[in-house]
């Protein structure tokens, strides 16, 4: 049998690639490092997503598990003011919703299906490292649950590794991107009071002085909340914080002091997590924006955060993994990864845009003012549903646009 494809990880892109891979009929193993259900950050979706879901059969199953998410709210406590992107509102509205999704759920649900369109899906296997040939990457090593050492040649490899990045890291080098050195603080909590009907399942960005808190509905009940604070804000708050760490599986009881520090110092969020439960200790995550040199090379791949990763401010992550996934399979049988690649880059070089906008304070005054500038409005709608990889004339027009507003 001919070397099959290998997917290093089963997150968001490798689940999507295998998929899409075992849908035309090529074989391909899935090579995850842990047992599923497992924990992971990226609950909110973006409705750009939606098309992945219903091509690899899902999207029904999705709809019917998760809650329904149909725009998204900005609060800002420095001025009160609020306002709300409904994404009916984008100029590709073909889907006007998206989905709140604990991810180890989520996750399951799409590597089930990749397996169950017959991808060789293989829990506890870790990759240590590509096997070189000349030039390129002819195979990967991996260590199976056993811990045995296995050499696995390949027709191809696609590095879905998030941002453990297995690629990257192995030489091909990560660029941490500047302005950008956040922390992010995290739990999530139940009870907390919600909007009814079509705004239930919107999720709320809450804007404070160290930086914002995201509010994520789940279906259950429970909500996901974290607060992304600043280098600065993390260096004042060093007394509150003690011996926080970073990345911490098991966090200590300062992480939790901080997560409710930013949260004493944001009004709005005070009043959100008022009578709420606190279902596990504060985790927290830093310095995760990165870019990667090169994404491709012969014989391989790196899509998803395996291949760069920008502040999550506007829930963009999941869905560059998706869609990169997707349209990354098509492209490597046509040996088109160079046109691929360019339209990642230009489309996720969009969100990191409209990211150093918001933190610079350029892109609030248009996102908070309604009802003027429609034009402008309906973009920033399409971008947070985001319409950013498409070659419209209007993307093209926004792409210019946020680059002229913001000044990057
Ligand atoms: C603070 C924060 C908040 C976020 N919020 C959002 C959000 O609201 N919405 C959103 O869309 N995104 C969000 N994200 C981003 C989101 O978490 C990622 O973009 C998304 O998970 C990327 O999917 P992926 O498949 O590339 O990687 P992952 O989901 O990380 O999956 C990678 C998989 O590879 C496996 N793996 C790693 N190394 C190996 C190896 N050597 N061998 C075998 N397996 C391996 C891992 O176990 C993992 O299962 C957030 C990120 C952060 C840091």
């Amino acid at each position: 049998m001919a070397a099959p494809f290998v997917v290093i990880g089963g997150g968001p892109a490798g689940a999507v690639a295998a998929a899409r891979l075992a849908q035309r009929g090529e074989s391909v193993v899935v090579l995850e490092k842990e047992a599923f259900p497992r924990f992971r950050l990226g609950e909110s979706l973006l409705p750009q997503s939606l098309h992945v879901l219903e091509a690899m059969g899902v999207l029904e199953e999705v709809r019917a598990r998760f809650l329904v998410k149909k725009g998204a709210q900005f609060h800002d406590d420095a001025s009160g003011k609020a306002t709300r992107f409904s994404f009916d509102g984008a100029f590709d509205h073909r889907y006007d919703y998206a989905f709140q999704v604990p991810r180890d759920e989520f996750d399951a649900l799409l590597l089930a299906r990749a397996a169950s369109l017959g991808a060789d899906v293989r829990h506890g296997w870790t990759v240590t490292r590509a096997l070189a040939s000349a030039g390129g990457v002819a195979g990967v090593m991996a260590r199976d649950p056993d811990g045995r050492e296995h050499a696995l040649d390949t027709r191809f490899v696609i590095d879905a590794s998030g941002r453990d990045a297995l690629f990257a890291h192995d030489g091909r080098a990560t660029e941490r991107l500047d302005g950008l050195e956040n922390t992010a603080l995290y739990t999530h909590v139940r009870g907390m009071a919600r909007e009814q009907g079509e705004r239930e399942g919107d999720v709320h960005i809450v804007l404070f002085d160290g930086g914002w808190h995201w509010v994520i509905p789940f279906k259950d009940g429970r909500s996901s909340v974290g607060a992304v604070v600043s280098r600065a804000w993390m260096r004042a708050n060093a007394g509150v914080a003690g011996d926080a760490g970073r990345d911490a599986d098991h966090a200590p009881a300062s992480l939790d002091r901080l997560l409710f520090k930013a949260i004493a110092e944001s009004p709005a969020m005070t009043r959100l997590m008022n009578g709420t439960e606190v279902l596990w200790p504060a985790r927290a995550a830093a310095d995760f924006s990165y870019r990667v040199g090169r994404s491709y090379g012969d014989g391989w791949v790196a899509v998803g955060d395996a291949g760069g990763f920008i502040d999550p401010l506007f829930s963009t992550g999941v869905h560059i993994a998706m869609w990169g996934a997707f349209e990354v399979v098509p492209a490597i049988v046509a040996g088109e990864l160079p046109a691929w690649d360019a339209r990642v880059r230009a489309g996720a070089g969009m969100f990191l845009t409209a990211v150093r906008g918001f933190y610079k304070g350029a892109l609030q005054p248009y996102m908070f003012t309604e009802n003027s500038r429609t034009y402008l409005r309906r973009a920033i709608t399409s971008m947070l549903s985001g319409d950013v990889f498409s070659d419209e004339r209007w993307t093209r027009d926004m792409r210019e646009r946020l680059v002229t507003l913001v000044g990057a």
